[in-house]
Order: C-alpha cells, then sequence, then structure tokens
C-alpha cells in the first residue's frame, strides 16, 4: 500500500445463530440433513403462512451483540427486505433495518505482526456499527446444465454483524475474523465454521488520497474464508489505488472473489439499499427487551477471548504466543486455568506452576489430542482431567520423578486412567538416591560397556575434554536407563566420572 493514499475497508458477516429450530418457525436448523427435509409452508412462503420469532435466536444474537458492546434497542423491529432470488421462495428476506437489535458497539482486535511484541501493545480497536438478525436463504447447487435448490437453510436465524469502516489492510481484517470467530465460539453462538457456511464475510473496500476521507466504494462477495478476506482486500485495494493513479475512476458496483485466480471479478453493478423496498413486517410484531431478558443476556457474556489472552500474559507470564494458543477455544482455556490452580494447591509456585503447565499443553496434550483426533474444544472428552496433569507437573517440580518418567506416568495416566501418585509408587518409579542403588546402576552399565569405558578412560588420560564429555553422557544414559529412569542424574554422573577417573588412572 502506497503511503500517500488510505484505504477504509467495513465487513459484513453472517454468522449461523446455533438455534435448535429456524428463526420464524419450528423446522429443524441443522447443517447437512436430506435436502429439502426441514421445510414448512412459513419458510417456503405459502400464502397464509405466518411467521413467529424464536425466542432464542433473539436471546442468542442479543448476547453476540452485547458481547460486542452493541447497545441493545429497547424496541427491535423487523422488516421485510424485497428481492428476486430461486434460493428464497419468499421473495422477500425478513430482516431489521429501522431498529436493529444492537447498534454502536467496538471490539479489539490485536494489531497484524504483533506477535512476540511487549505485552499490552499493538491493539486495534474496530467499531461496530450494528447488529441486527435476519433469516438465510436456500442454498443453490450447481450441477451441469442443471441448478438444484436445497431450502434446508432458508428461514435459518443469521446474526449480521456490521463495522465501521475502519480496516485498512486485509490483514487487519483477518485478525478481526479470527477474533470474531473465536468470540462467537466462545459464547456457543455460532460453531464458526466458514467451510460449511456457518460464518459469511462481505467487505466493502474503498481507497484516497491519504486525509481525503472515502472513496467510491466497491463491495466484494464469496471471501469464505479469514485468508481470502485478506488476500482479496489487498487484491481489491491495489487494483483501486492502480485505477485512480491511472487516473480513472472506481464504478460502485459488486466484485466476487475467484480463489483460483487469486483476483476479484465484478459480479454486478450494485444496487442501492432503496431498491430493496424496505417496509415494515406486517406479521411480527416489535418485541419489547424487558429487564429480565436483559438479565438473561447479560448472565450469558464470558470473558472474551482476547481479553483472556491478555490476561493470561498479564497474570500468568506467558508469551503472546503461548497465551493465544491456550486462548483458542474456552474449554482449553479453562483447563489451563484449572490445572495451573491445582498444581499451585499441590504446592508448585506460581511461576513454575504456569510456566510447566502452558509447556505440558503445549506437547504431550496437544499430541494426544491429535492423536485421539480430538480438537481443543474438546480437551474434556481425552480422558486426562486438569487435576491429573497438576499432579505430572507437581510430580516433577517436587524431584521425585526425572523428566523421562515424567512422560511414562503422562501415558499411563492417559492410557490407563490411573492417578500419576499411584503409578509412581506401585511402580516404583520414583527417583532413587540411595548410594547402593545408584552404584549398582552405574556398575552394571560399565560392566555392560566396557568398549567405550576402555575409550573414555584413554581420552581422559589424554586430556581429550569433549570426548570425554561425549562418551560420559553415553555412559550416564546408560546407567540411568539400567535403574528403569528412576536413579537420580546428578548422583549417577557423580558415580560414572569416580568410575571413569579411577580407570584412567589404572591405565
Ligand atoms: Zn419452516
Amino acid at each position: 500500500m502506497r503511503e500517500d493514499y488510505q484505504a477504509f475497508i467495513g465487513l459484513e458477516v453472517h454468522i449461523h445463530l446455533l438455534t435448535a429450530t429456524k428463526a420464524f418457525c419450528s423446522c429443524r436448523s441443522a447443517f447437512g440433513d436430506e435436502p429439502n427435509s426441514n421445510v414448512c409452508p412459513v419458510c417456503m412462503g405459502y400464502p397464509g403462512a405466518m411467521p413467529a420469532l424464536n425466542a432464542e435466536a433473539l436471546r442468542i444474537g442479543a448476547v453476540v451483540a452485547r458481547a460486542l458492546h452493541c447497545e441493545l434497542s429497547a424496541e427491535t423491529r423487523f422488516e421485510r427486505k424485497q428481492y428476486f432470488y430461486p434460493d428464497m421462495p419468499k421473495n422477500y428476506q425478513i430482516s431489521q433495518f429501522a431498529s436493529p437489535l444492537g447498534v454502536g458497539g467496538w471490539v479489539d482486535v490485536p494489531a497484524p505482526g504483533a506477535s512476540g511484541t511487549p505485552r499490552g501493545a499493538a491493539i486495534r480497536r474496530i467499531r461496530i456499527k450494528e447488529c441486527h438478525l435476519e433469516e438465510d436463504a436456500g442454498k443453490m447447487i450447481h450441477s451441469g446444465d442443471v441448478t438444484l435448490v436445497d431450502y434446508n437453510r432458508a428461514g435459518a436465524p443469521l446474526l449480521e454483524i456490521v463495522t465501521e469502516p475502519d480496516f485498512e489492510t486485509g490483514a487487519e481484517a483477518e485478525a478481526y475474523l479470527q477474533q470474531l470467530r473465536r468470540t462467537v465460539r466462545y459464547l456457543g453462538a455460532c460453531d464458526g465454521n466458514m467451510e460449511e457456511g456457518s460464518m459469511r464475510c462481505d467487505a466493502n473496500v474503498s481507497v484516497n488520497r491519504r486525509g481525503a476521507g472515502l472513496g467510491q466504494k466497491v463491495e466484494i462477495k464469496n471471501l469464505n474464508s479469514s485468508r481470502f478476506v485478506r488476500l482479496g482486500l489487498d487484491y481489491e485495494i491495489a487494483r483501486q489505488v492502480e485505477l485512480v493513479e491511472g487516473g480513472g475512476t472506481v464504478r460502485q458496483e459488486t466484485r466476487l472473489w475467484n480463489e483460483n485466480r487469486d483476483r476479484t471479478e465484478v459480479m454486478r453493478v450494485k444496487e442501492d439499499s432503496h431498491d430493496y423496498r424496505f417496509f415494515p413486517e406486517p406479521d411480527l410484531p416489535a418485541v419489547g427487551l424487558d429487564a429480565a431478558f436483559l438479565a438473561e443476556v447479560e448472565a450469558a457474556l464470558v470473558e472474551p477471548p482476547f481479553d483472556r489472552e491478555r490476561r493470561l500474559e498479564a497474570d500468568y507470564g506467558l508469551d503472546r504466543e503461548r497465551a493465544s494458543s491456550i486462548c483458542e477455544e474456552r474449554a482449553f482455556a479453562d483447563y489451563y486455568e484449572a490445572a495451573v490452580a491445582e498444581a499451585r494447591r499441590l504446592g508448585v509456585g506460581a511461576g513454575p506452576a504456569a510456566e510447566r503447565t502452558a509447556a505440558w499443553m503445549a506437547g504431550d496434550l496437544r499430541r494426544a489430542l491429535r492423536a485421539a483426533g480430538l480438537g481443543a474444544a474438546e480437551v474434556g472428552s481425552l480422558g486426562m482431567p486438569a487435576e491429573r496433569l497438576a499432579a505430572v507437573v507437581a510430580l516433577v517440580d517436587s524431584g521425585r520423578v526425572s523428566a523421562t518418567v515424567a512422560r511414562k506416568v503422562f501415558d499411563a495416566a492417559l492410557g490407563e486412567g490411573v492417578e500419576p501418585e499411584d503409578v509412581v509408587r506401585e511402580r516404583g518409579w520414583e527417583l532413587v538416591f540411595d548410594p547402593a542403588a545408584i552404584a549398582a546402576a552405574a556398575d552394571a552399565a560399565l560392566a555392560a560397556e566396557g568398549a567405550a569405558l576402555a575409550e573414555a578412560a584413554a581420552a581422559l588420560a589424554a586430556g581429550d575434554e569433549g570426548r570425554v564429555r561425549r562418551l560420559s553422557g553415553y555412559l550416564v544414559g546408560k546407567a540411568i536407563a539400567a535403574s528403569g529412569g528412576t536413579a537420580d542424574p546428578s548422583a549417577v554422573k557423580a558415580a560414572v566420572e569416580a568410575r571413569l577417573a579411577a580407570a584412567s588412572k589404572a591405565l
């Protein structure tokens, strides 16, 4: 992006609300059912059919709006947005125009490229213009010369979240989208699955010489992943700047992101909003939001993921990358905080508890999740409760088991569902400091490794320190292995070195 130009990007994100039924009828709202199996006279727009608002859609929509710091309208209404399209049997969409559910919010997102920067740095505040409820259209499936329509999705509840034109780059828009996805998943409002279309993004973008205000805006559709949002917007900004620089003007139009050609292409010249002929939906009354409803909404709010990430950085001393990875899913972050609290209860210091728990979760726990085909959100189904991980952390911290044994304890706790304390006690895995046992382990290893011992003794006599270190490390490893991994490593090292010195003298 050239310094003398400025881009203005606004996003409109549609999220599919996780309700059992559609927005205005009792048809099931689910992805992947047999086509046209979830339809009725209301969502098919039969004459005389009467819609009724799904209270759950209203409640979940309001929770998301509040999580984005919007003010809820005291009384919210619905309008008909008229247009003809084959995937919309009613020829109008029930939406909100004059008094949307929520207005005037904001959300903080990490500024792109801020990874690894000092804590608290580089945050962008994005203004939310409004959140409104509406119904989805059906889905068209193009197959050769034929187009099929599946109306299962027609009438499913959507919340459209509209930002002010506050983004300047594709990367900022991508960061917002990722942030929004985490937020709606934390709230249980939407599964955020962009491949299945449960989260869809349109953008509008204009460019102008810096300081000259908004330019002529172009709408971009089909931005079906956060990556395409970044690529599509950066492409479009470059295209518009080049056009203006060459003496041309930007046309008001709608363009599609073509993911195969990595470019935007004209779809249609844009209709103005009055072309939709909005008018009040006569079959739905205005909805007043009373105190009981508002209290229920406030009670459903949770700490937003980015707030939580920053709290984990500040309170647990984690770097941004690790905090962000832990906060990717709410269940994973809950697991972390529960495990740290338990480790501290077991006597581990605050710093080591935070640090070691995060390291176990990034390493062995992630690996175990992958092996079980589970995501971070499903950590509760892994069979490794947070208390059990905390017990492993405490065992290592107290010096009672070595790092090698700790992994065996972790595997046993996970695979066999046994308590770490019991495993260590019953299998004799506790670190052994007993001099006789250490000596026996060292003697057994050296007896079995006569060649290495002779070579090490010779190297010691010749003053070849590098070789001595390497061979001595090898023999210490053998001795620890001979003890089943339980001999205290520093005691074993001392015993092996004493025997090496003696063997060297005897040469
Ligand atoms: Zn229906």
